[in-house]
């Protein structure tokens, strides 16, 4: 014998009932079927939604009835040839009356019970199955329909009744015996108490009786067929990379499916496995696909890990106190309070001081659980013994589930590692003692998350996936993106990183989209975009939550570099070639660097000095491997080396940054290169960067530049120039007379910096420093007198994008 399955989706129309009709007939010829079949996909909630509106006095009961009958007779005509409609649909019309006279009744009442409910929901599944039955005697396929209320008995605990087995194995195995048809019919999810009241298995409780009479008979297998071609490694709806799960244990799809796997109801699974029957997962809409077997042994996949599950609406629970310590029975009363009144535990924890226990239930539980436990502890709380129990809403459980996990170690590590990394925080975690499951309470807003973040640890040996929010569009920007677009094949190939840019940004407009923006065409997207403003922009980050998310400035904006810190605190990596949060003060730098700490968010920003040049990194690896920063000298203006390295007076200084300022060397405002105010920010920077707390107002700058240059627009300081040519010259000719060069030098030494124009001889380690060469001399205990140096062009959108890129690749690691 075998049993076969079909859900809601399975059974939603007639064309998906014709799709049923032709698995059971191929499925026929392997021996005495039974069918159980779910009410038509949507019903249960419409009959629901009924009910409620009528306890609640809206008329609007009406019209969801008419609905209901509607899509019933609609389903008979399309499904049934004209001349055999009249019978099943004079059935339909009386059993929507039998439900309408309900309806009334609640109506009139105002009052809805557990038990009326049961009643009302339990005619979504004797229409469906009715239907079908009608279906296939018109297609030759004759079949007996059985009512399950017959042969399924419960308690009377009315919404999730408990099955009382002696019973109804009784019932099942006396009637499969009796009655010798090739093809039974059944609704699923019904059943009835011992006074023949109707009782419904709970939702999603159809897959249950199909196990219950699978097992009953002693049947060759049950078959669960559904919308989706097996059991899957994380929930379809959640993770788009998901894997079929060809064999999994009955323990592990037990595990699964209790911490919100749907594609089988958690009860389903015990009767089946203490009879060894083994279970199957097909997809009506795919019956070749070979689906997944849920067996007593299952094959090695690879993974010490089966799958990924999570359950949303969860409340936390704890009751704390510290009169529980050392006290026996506090636990046991604690959950006889909840039992007491049907509240079923999820998930429990304890800490070992035994300050406290947590539980989780239902979210829908919540408010009857505080009541039950406050009244259980009514003494203890009012002797300040324990606290009145704590509730936390908006939860959810994520599970991680593997047979095999026992025998491996490090599994919970990269799980909490790789939700850390990615800022889920964890309110609470169980681990079962068969170390078959590890689960995790997390915020209701972190599971899609969550679930990617360890599917991705655990299955997906393929890519890590990167997300890129970009501010800045400008010279870098456009470099960057071209970068990222060339490098895309190279980094899937050799570092197994796809990266991704889910958002783009520049003053105006603000492109999104999680499948990656196509960045050959970014420019006339972006230009097509909504307008957009940055505190959405930050906002949809935040909300996005995506993993390994990196927000990436390439602008030189002051509002920018304000919103990183608010991002570094949801553990969003930040990438900077913006300087302006760096020298800023101290303070903000400060707390920008703990936050990251804090947060487990990298905060990047090597392009602020020295563009691309390894200047940054190079120091903090001198100081964290133990060095000590005695002294820099550094020419850290890639524009006022190509300023001075070009200008000898033969045409004018104003004319030489102008062109410093098309090649795309200088800031947006070439004033801020010209005072020395870049330079400083630079070497302070560094030093902070070396350990120094050191302010602008800190620092020394003897500039070279009238003042007259330096007021009003950028047009204006052009004009300033020119007329202040006999400056430049008088300054270049002093240093060509004296043999010398110029050069514009930062330098830092026991706690202070100073910036300033300077002559250097030949002799001088800055005098081959050609271009836009950047320099840097770093003095310390490790190099006292031969300084380790760094050089090399130190200025250029391209050299500037692909340090950004560097970054990029760090903040994935
Ligand atoms: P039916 O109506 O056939 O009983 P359900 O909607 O109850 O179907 O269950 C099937 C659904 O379960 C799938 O469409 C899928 O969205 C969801 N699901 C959740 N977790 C998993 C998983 N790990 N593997 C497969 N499906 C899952
Ligand atoms: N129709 C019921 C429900 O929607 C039972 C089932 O489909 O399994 O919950
Ligand atoms: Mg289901």
């Amino acid at each position: 014998m075998q049993v076969l399955k079909f859900g809601g989706s399975s059974v939603a129309s007639a064309e998906n009932i014709n799709k049923v009709t032709a698995i059971v007939k191929q499925k026929l010829s392997a021996g005495k079927t039974v069918v159980v079949v779910s009410a038509l996909g949507g019903i249960t909630d419409l009959l629901l939604q009924c009910a409620q509106q009528a306890a609640n006095g809206s008329e609007n009961y009406k019209s969801s009835l008419q609905e209901l009958e509607q899509r019933h007779l609609l389903t008979v005509k399309e499904l049934i040839p004209v001349t055999q409609q009249s019978s099943v649909l004079s059935l339909v019309k009386k059993l929507c009356n039998e439900i309408e006279d309900i309806c009334n009744g609640i109506f009139l009442l105002g009052e809805l019970s557990a038990r009326t409910k049961d009643k009302i929901v339990s005619y979504g599944e004797l229409l469906s199955s009715q239907i079908i039955a009608a279906k296939f005697k018109s297609d030759v396929l004759e079949a007996e329909w059985k009512d399950s209320r017959e042969l399924i008995v419960t308690d009377s605990n009315f919404g999730a009744a408990a099955v009382d087995f002696a019973a109804t194995n009784h019932h099942i195995s006396n009637y499969f015996s009796n009655h010798n048809a090739a093809l039974f019919l059944l609704p699923g999810f019904i059943a009835a108490d011992a006074n023949g009241t109707t009782s419904t298995l709970g939702r999603g409780g159809s897959d249950y009786t199909a196990a219950i009479i699978a097992a009953a008979v002693n049947a060759g297998t049950l078959e669960i067929w559904t919308d989706v071609s097996g059991m899957m490694t994380a929930d379809p709806r959640i993770v788009s990379n998901y894997k079929l799960i060809p064999s999994i244990s009955y323990q592990e799809a037990m595990e699964l499916s209790h911490f919100g796997a749907k594609v089988i109801y958690p009860p389903t699974i015990q009767p089946v496995m203490s009879k060894n029957i083994p279970v199957w997962i097909k997809n009506t809409f795919a019956p070749a696909d070979a689906g997944t077997v849920i067996q007593n042994e299952s094959t090695a996949n690879g993974s010490p890990v089966r799958g990924i599950s999570s359950i949303n609406k969860i409340s936390l629970l704890s009751l704390e106190g510290s009169g529980m310590v050392g006290i026996p029975g506090f636990s046991r009363r604690l959950f006889e309070a909840l039992a007491g009144h049907k509240i079923n535990v999820i998930l429990i924890t304890q800490s070992s001081s035994e300050h406290s226990i947590c539980v989780a239930v239902d979210a829908a539980n919540a408010t009857r659980a505080k009541q039950a436990v406050d009244a259980a502890f009514a003494w203890e709380i009012e002797t300040k013994k324990v606290e009145p129990l704590i509730v936390e809403n908006d939860l959810a459980i994520i599970a991680v589930v593997g047979d095999n996990m026992k025998s491996h170690t490090g599994i919970a590590g990269k799980m909490f590692g790789a939700l850390g990394r990615n800022g889920v925080n964890i309110r609470a975690i169980a681990q079962g003692s068969s170390e078959r499951n590890i689960s995790a309470v997390i915020a209701v807003g972190d599971v899609s998350k969550a679930v990617n973040v360890l599917h991705e640890a655990f299955f997906e040996t393929t890519y890590k996936q990167v997300h890129l929010f970009i501010a800045g569009a400008g010279n870098v920007g456009s470099k960057l993106l071209a970068q990222l677009q060339q490098q895309n094949e190279f980094l899937k190939q050799r570092l197994r990183l796809n990266v991704k840019v889910v958002g783009l940004a520049n003053s105006k407009k603000a492109l999104l989209n999680d499948e990656g923006i196509d960045l050959s065409s970014w420019k006339n997207l972006l230009d097509a975009a909504p307008a957009g403003n940055l505190d959405a922009y930050i906002s949809t980050i935040i909300e996005k939550n995506l993993r390994k998310s990196i927000f990436v400035d390439v602008t030189a904006s002051d509002v920018v570099a304000t919103c990183y810190n608010k991002l570094l605190q949801k553990s969003i990596a930040v990438v900077a070639c913006n300087k302006v949060a760096c020298s800023s003060a101290y303070s903000y730098y400060n707390q920008l660097k703990s936050s990251a700490r804090e947060y487990n968010a990298k905060f990047l920003f090597e392009t602020n000095v020295g563009a691309g040049l390894p200047v940054i990194g190079t120091l903090n690896d001198l100081v964290s491997s133990g060095d000590k920063i005695n002294k820099m000298q550094a020419v850290l203006s890639g524009t006022l080396n190509f300023v001075f390295n070009n200008y000898d007076g033969k045409r004018s200084f104003a004319s030489v940054v102008k062109q410093a300022q098309d090649e795309g060397y200088t800031e947006p405002d070439p004033r801020l290169d010209l005072s020395g105010k870049d330079v400083m920010r630079k070497i302070m920077i560094l030093a902070r960067e070396s350990g120094q707390q050191i302010e602008m107002d800190d620092i020394t700058n003897n500039s070279f530049m009238p003042e007259s240059c330096m007021t009003g627009s950028v047009d204006d300081f052009y004009a300033a120039m020119e007329k202040e040519e006999a400056h430049f010259k008088a300054i270049y000719e002093k240093a060509a007379a004296a043999g010398c060069k110029l050069k514009f030098v930062a330098s830092y030494e026991n706690g202070k910096a100073a910036v300033g124009l300077q002559h250097i001889n030949p002799e001088h380690d800055f005098y081959h420093l050609y271009g836009k060469d950047n320099i840097v001399l770093f003095y310390t205990n490790r190099y006292p007198e031969q300084p380790m140096v760094v050089k090399g062009a130190g200025a250029g959108a391209e050299v500037t994008a692909s340090g950004v890129f560097a970054d990029i690749i760090r903040a994935t690691a």
